[in-house]
């Protein structure tokens, strides 16, 4: 105790007994604000999937930013194979699809996307994704 009062006493040149009581409080609602920012700005990372063009996407995240994203089968929940061999043969965007097929529903064609590789399908998925984080739209969602 009189460590706590020596220390305000250096600081402000004299120590009263609410001094110490404001600075607990201050320091509780500090770390009570913090821990909303914090609880807040991280709230996103529990949004780890979404169902776009028929399939299940999943990812993670690595600070901000979203790695290993990855289609599922809606049905089995396999990862899925991307089929964008066709893309490469084709030379109008508008001629160039990218298959997404489950192997374990027997070769099965998923999902396909018009308009790009799977480079461009990954793109555009996580475009789709980034704006629903801005937006706030991924907290209305029933899917998990
Ligand atoms: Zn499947």
């Amino acid at each position: 105790m009189s460590y706590i009062k020596l220390f305000f006493i250096d600081i402000f040149g004299y120590y009263e007994w609410w001094m110490l009581w404001l600075s607990v409080l201050v320091i509780a609602i500090f770390a009570i604000i913090l821990f909303f920012i914090l609880h807040m700005t991280e709230e996103y990372k529990k949004f780890r999937s979404i169902s776009l063009y028929n399939v299940i996407w999943k990812w993670k995240y690595k600070k901000n930013r979203i790695i290993s994203l990855w289609c599922y089968c809606p049905e089995c929940g396999s990862a899925l194979l991307c089929d964008d061999e066709y893309c490469r043969s084709v030379t109008t965007l508008t001629n160039k699809t990218t298959f997404l097929i489950c192997k374990n529903c027997g070769n099965i064609e998923k999902s396909r996307v018009v308009g790009g590789d799977r480079n461009y399908l990954l793109k555009i998925v996580k475009f789709e994704i980034q704006k629903r984080i801005k937006s706030g739209a991924y907290k209305n969602r029933t899917h998990k």
